[in-house]
C-alpha cells in the first residue's frame, strides 16, 4: 500500500480545527482508495513563537523537506500583534514558502450553484464560474533591486524595481500551461506589455512555451483589462498565469466575487515540494467554538491529492462531496441563509465524509 507522508502544520485560531476537519476526511479517502498517510505535526506561527521563541523552527523546515506535502492551517492572532514584523507569526509563513523554493500559488475561483446569492455579482454573470489564477510567488517588484527610500536633490524618492528572469518566467508560465491541459485547455496571460518592457519578455517567453501546447487556446490580456473581465465574464476563464503583484490584486478579486471567505483553498507549488492552505486567516473571532467553516481547509487536502499525490478520482470525488453537502443545504454559520441547515463545523466535516463514502460506492 502506497504511503504518503503529510507534514501537518496546524497553526493558530482556528487551524487546529479546520485542520482536524481536513485530516478525519483524508483518512476516509484513505480507507476508501487503499492508500496510507502518515500525519507528521510540527510548530508555525503564534504557537510555535509560545514554545519555541521562533514562528519557524529548524525541525518544522525538516519535516517539510522530507514530506510528500505540507498541509496548513492559518497563523496569527492579537496576541502577537505587538511583536516587531521580524518576529511576527506571518514570517513563520513567508519563511516556509522560501525554505520549499515555492513559486507558482494557485488560487481557484469556483463558485458553487447553492451559495451563489452570496456573490456580489449577479447570478447570470457568475453562474459557472470556474477559474484558477497562477501567481508567480517569488520574483516581480516586490524583490527586485534596487529598492528603498533615497534622497535626490534634497527630496526623497521611492524606488522599487521590477525584474523577471526568463527562467523564473518559463518555469510558472509552463507550470499554467500543464494545468490547463488538465482543465478546460484555455490559458489567459496577464501583462502590462504596452507599457512594460518586463511584461514584454513575459508575453514572448509564453509565446515560445505555446508552442509545446498546442492543444490550449491561449489568450493574453493587459492587467486593467482582465480586472474588467473577471466582473465582467467571469465564467469564460479557465487558467490565468500572471506576475507577483498583479497576481496578488487578482487573486483577491477573483476571491471576493465567489462570496464566501471560507471555501477557498489554495496550493503554492515548486518543481519538489507543495503547499496546500485556505486563503482565509485564523479567524481568533470564533477560534475554540466549533464553528470555523472547515471547506476551505477539505479543499485543500483535495488539491493536494490532484497536485502532490496524484490521487486525481479522489480529487474529483471530494470536489463533488462538498458540492453536494451544499446542494443538501448544510451550511456552517458563515454562509448560513434562512431555510438551510445550521451545522458545526464538526457536522459539516462528517456530513462531507458520509457523501465521499457514498459517491465512492457509486
Ligand atoms: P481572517 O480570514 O482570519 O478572518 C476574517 C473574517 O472571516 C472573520 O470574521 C472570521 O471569523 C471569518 N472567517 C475566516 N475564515 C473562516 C472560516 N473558515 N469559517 C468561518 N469564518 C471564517 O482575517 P483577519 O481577521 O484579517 O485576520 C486574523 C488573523 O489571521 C490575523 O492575525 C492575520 O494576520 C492572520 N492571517 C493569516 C493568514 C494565513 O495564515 N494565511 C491569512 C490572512 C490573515
Amino acid at each position: 500500500m502506497p504511503v504518503f507522508k503529510v507534514a501537518v502544520l496546524e497553526g493558530d485560531g482556528i487551524g487546529p480545527e479546520i485542520i482536524g476537519s481536513a485530516l478525519r476526511v483524508l483518512q476516509k479517502v484513505g480507507e476508501l482508495a487503499k492508500v496510507d498517510f502518515s500525519f507528521e505535526k510540527a510548530l508555525i506561527g503564534g504557537s510555535a513563537i509560545d514554545q519555541k521563541g521562533t514562528p519557524l523552527p529548524q525541525e518544522t523546515i525538516e519535516l517539510c523537506l522530507s514530506a510528500d506535502a505540507v498541509l496548513l492551517g492559518a497563523v496569527g492572532g492579537p496576541k502577537w500583534d505587538d511583536l516587531p514584523t521580524e518576529k511576527r507569526p506571518e514570517k513563520g509563513l513567508l519563511g516556509i514558502r522560501k525554505a520549499l523554493d515555492l513559486y507558482a500559488n494557485l488560487r481557484p475561483a469556483k463558485v458553487y450553484e447553492p451559495l451563489i446569492s452570496s456573490s456580489p455579482l449577479k447570478d447570470e454573470v457568475v453562474r459557472g464560474t470556474d477559474f484558477i489564477v497562477i501567481r508567480e510567488l517569488t520574483g516581480d517588484v516586490y524583490y527586485g533591486e534596487p529598492r528603498g527610500i533615497f534622497v535626490e536633490e534634497g527630496r526623497r524618492v521611492g524606488i522599487n524595481t521590477m525584474r523577471y528572469t526568463e527562467d523564473e518566467i518559463r518555469r510558472v508560465v509552463r507550470k499554467s500551461f500543464e494545468i490547463a491541459m488538465r482543465r478546460k485547455k484555455k490559458l489567459t496571460s496577464v501583462d502590462k506589455s504596452n507599457v512594460l518592457e518586463v511584461s514584454g519578455l513575459w508575453r514572448s517567453v509564453v509565446e515560445e512555451e505555446a508552442k509545446n501546447y498546442p492543444d490550449v487556446e491561449l489568450e493574453h490580456l493587459y492587467v486593467d483589462n482582465c480586472a474588467m473581465q473577471i466582473v465582467r465574464r467571469p465564467s469564460s476563464f479557465d487558467v490565468i498565469v500572471t506576475g507577483n503583484i498583479f497576481g496578488d490584486i487578482l487573486s483577491d478579486e477573483a476571491a471576493v466575487i465567489t462570496g464566501s471567505l471560507g471555501m477557498l483553498p489554495s496550493a503554492s507549488l515548486g518543481d519538489r515540494y507543495a503547499l496546500y492552505e485556505p486563503v482565509h486567516g485564523s479567524a481568533p473571532d470564533i477560534a475554540g467554538k466549533g464553528i470555523a467553516n472547515p471547506i476551505a481547509t477539505i479543499l485543500s487536502a483535495g488539491m493536494m491529492l490532484r497536485h502532490s499525490l496524484g490521487l486525481t478520482r479522489e480529487a474529483d470525488l471530494l470536489e463533488r462531496a462538498v458540492e453536494e453537502v451544499l446542494k443538501e443545504g448544510y451550511r456552517t454559520p458563515d454562509i448560513y441563509s434562512a431555510g438551510s441547515t445550521k451545522v458545526n463545523t464538526e457536522g459539516m466535516t462528517s456530513a462531507i465524509i458520509r457523501k465521499l463514502e457514498e459517491l465512492w460506492q457509486g
